[in-house]
């Protein structure tokens, strides 16, 4: 692509084109799918290229260097999972012996690798709750990571991660965000000094709920301790799906626009409607953190939450009545999906667990699609009345 040294392409220029070179006549505009597990190899002058679990396939490294474009990082890898994204990352840097500072709000799967799992490997997880804890005392001599989630599950609270950046970079910790609900579209983790962004790229990445993928983007020296992590636990990324996640960047932009709109309108919908108790959205006036969203993000995302006034049974009849939306749980695909965390994310917790997160039982989890948004906004409408 030929563009001007001083400007940065937008991320929908990103998305389409990447920044590899231009390939010459008769190439292929869409790059082929090399599903090869292996490839022609003797000895080391015959480079780089040897076998698929080492993460340096040709899809796996495109989709790679795309994503890295996106994120503004020096470099990125793809894997089979944003899991695997999150575990390797921790893995490339932890001993055991080490201490993780994190946010009290993460994935549940994130939640439980650093409060069950990863201390069975001698690596201990301090909790910060985002609102009252203090991080600051959460540190100790033994701390090597920091790690958030931003927006978090399933109540759009946005952290500011300025501060903890500060706090770690004086102690040379790095930090890593988990900025899935976001999308590098609407914000640039490493634009405010956190050092490994990682996502899920099964959501708004890939963007049509058709594969499991994941990425991490930070320095090159980073990237290649994960890269050799990942050889030896092996969620490499499939060829195939490489170049599905590679398709679904292209209009990564384009979409992540139609769902921070849509969501806009949803969510001041349903903020107005009889039947709501409150709706949820980082772009409402309303939500807790809205001027920090506004500081912090480009667009505030497809996701939007509703308590409804009628409880848990108003939230099952709301699920079972909806005709457009589908009841399902995942997020970021073109599709509209609705999901209550009572029955999913949140369903190990008692119902006063919930409560006190901010998670009633009327608590339901829009994913905001693509679709015309007269036809969601009639559909929940029906759905509600
Ligand atoms: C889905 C999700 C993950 C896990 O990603 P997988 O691709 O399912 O492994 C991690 N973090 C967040 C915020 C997610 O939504």
């Amino acid at each position: 692509m030929s563009v001007s040294k001083e400007r940065r392409p937008g991320p929908g220029t990103l998305g389409v084109h990447g920044t590899d070179p231009r390939p010459g006549p008769g190439a292929p505009v869409v790059s082929p799918v090399v599903q090869s597990a292996t490839f022609y190899w003797s000895t080391p002058e015959d480079g780089e290229l040897l076998y698929s679990r080492y993460g340096n396939n040709p899809n796996q490294l495109q989709v790679g260097r795309k994503i890295a474009a996106l994120e503004g990082a020096e470099a990125a890898v793809a894997l089979g999972s944003g899991m695997g994204a999150t575990a390797m990352s921790l893995l490339s840097v932890l001993d055991a012996g080490d201490h993780v500072v994190a946010s009290s709000r993460l994935y549940g799967a994130t939640y439980q690798l650093l409060a069950s799992e990863l201390p069975r490997r001698g690596i201990e997880t301090s909790f910060v709750d985002p609102d009252r804890g203090d991080w600051e005392a959460a540190f100790r001599t033994e701390t090597k990571v920091v790690f958030v989630e931003l927006p978090t599950n399933p109540t759009l609270r946005i952290l500011d991660p300025r501060p903890i950046v500060a706090l770690a970079r004086e102690r040379g910790l790095t930090v890593m965000c988990d900025a899935t609900f976001a999308s590098p579209v609407n914000f640039r983790a490493l634009s405010v000094g956190i050092d490994v962004v990682i996502q899920s790229a099964t959501k708004y990445l890939s963007g049509h709920s058709d594969v499991i993928a994941g990425a991490v983007s930070g320095t090159g020296p980073f990237i290649e301790s994960v890269m050799r992590m990942s050889r030896l636990y092996g969620p490499a990324l499939d060829p195939h799906t490489a170049w599905l996640l590679d398709r679904g960047l292209r209009t990564l932009d384009a979409r992540m626009r139609r769902h921070n709109e849509n969501a806009m309108r949803i969510a001041r919908w349903l903020e107005a409607h009889s039947e709501v108790e409150r709706a949820i959205y980082p772009g409402l006036p309303s939500h807790p953190d809205h001027e920090l969203a506004r500081e912090l993000l480009d667009g505030f995302g497809g996701m939007v939450s509703v308590v409804l006034k009628g409880g848990g049974e108003a939230a099952d009849r709301f699920m079972h009545r909806l005709q457009l939306a589908a009841a399902a749980p995942s997020l970021g695909g073109v599709e509209t999906l609705v999901s209550q965390p009572r029955w999913t994310s949140h369903a190990g917790l008692t119902a006063e667990q919930r409560e006190a997160q901010g998670i009633p039982d009327g608590f339901v989890r829009l994913s905001v699609g693509i679709e015309n948004v007269e036809d969601l906004i009639a559909d929940f409408d029906q759905a509600l009345g």
